[in-house]
């Protein structure tokens, strides 16, 4: 039977921890690398939720985009979420994985898979993460879209009710388009001087919007969530490929940011 270790070993062919940025968590967070494993859960995140999931699904191995584990722990305290996660996790004895900005920064990886689930063509990186820790992608649609059809691409892409953008102009057309997978929207100021006309990132802050208007450079964005939930996602069937004795649970799991109308109804 597959070993922990051996699950680790095939995510390092494709999503290497060499590629991680020098701040991050990558890799095996916590468990036995020499316990058996014939299934696992793929998620982004470590919630409650996806711990039962995994729980019900037999899964000796949780692999999440992001690392439930980031700053170093003093104490394991239960009512805390990385000592109620940790407490959970051992008790089950399940073990924790996770492929982050070394998936991010991969070649098919979270970036390539938002880059193509958009229909752009001629995806090339603006910077590597050699250059500047991660990687910024551009691409070109295959024609060029109205500020309307733009916004209805991203959210047909990336199963959005609405989408929130800075600079976008009715009067423009969009061709070439930066994608940044998360928190990715301090590096508009590098989309723009490799000449595209808008970034899809999340998480953006007060003044990137206000500042990418006055430079006529359009800012959207498509949530951290959905930015990334199709990359990790593309991770599970990539890893069931490569191990096909092994079962790959997918999460079911909602963005913890909810939209609700003015109504208080979700969206
Ligand atoms: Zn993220």
């Amino acid at each position: 039977m597959l070993k922990i270790a051996d699950i680790c070993h095939a995510l390092e062919e494709f999503a290497p921890k060499s590629l991680a940025a020098p701040w991050d968590n990558p890799g095996l967070l916590l468990g036995d690398a020499g316990a058996e494993c014939a299934s696992v859960m793929v998620a982004l995140d470590l919630t409650d939720s996806v711990l039962r999931q995994a729980e019900q699904a037999g899964c000796g191995l949780i692999i999440t985009h992001h690392p439930f584990i980031f700053a170093a722990q003093k104490q394991v305290l239960a009512g805390r979420y990385e000592g109620d996660m940790i407490l959970a996790l051992a008790q089950k004895k399940m073990a924790a994985v996770a492929c982050h900005t070394n998936w991010d920064n991969a070649l098919g990886g979270i970036n390539y898979t938002l880059a193509e689930a958009l229909g752009l063509q001629n995806i090339t990186p603006i910077c590597t993460p050699q250059e500047d820790e991660i990687l910024l992608l551009c691409g070109e649609f295959p024609s060029a879209l109205s500020a309307a059809d733009l916004t209805k691409t991203v959210c047909a892409a990336l199963g959005l009710p609405v989408l929130r953008a800075a600079g976008l102009d009715d009067n423009k057309t969009y061709r070439k388009l930066a994608v940044c997978g998360g928190a990715g929207m301090d590096f508009w100021p590098k989309a723009a001087a490799a000449g595209c006309d808008a970034l899809l990132s999340a998480d953006p802050k007060h003044h990137e919007g206000f500042q990418a208007a006055h430079a006529d450079f359009a800012l959207l964005d498509g949530t951290h969530f959905a930015t990334e939930v199709i990359g990790i996602r593309r991770l599970g069937r990539i890893l069931q490929q490569k191990l096909p004795d092994l079962t790959v649970h997918f999460a079911d799991e909602q963005d913890a940011w909810q939209f609700r109308d003015k109504e208080g109804r979700k969206y």
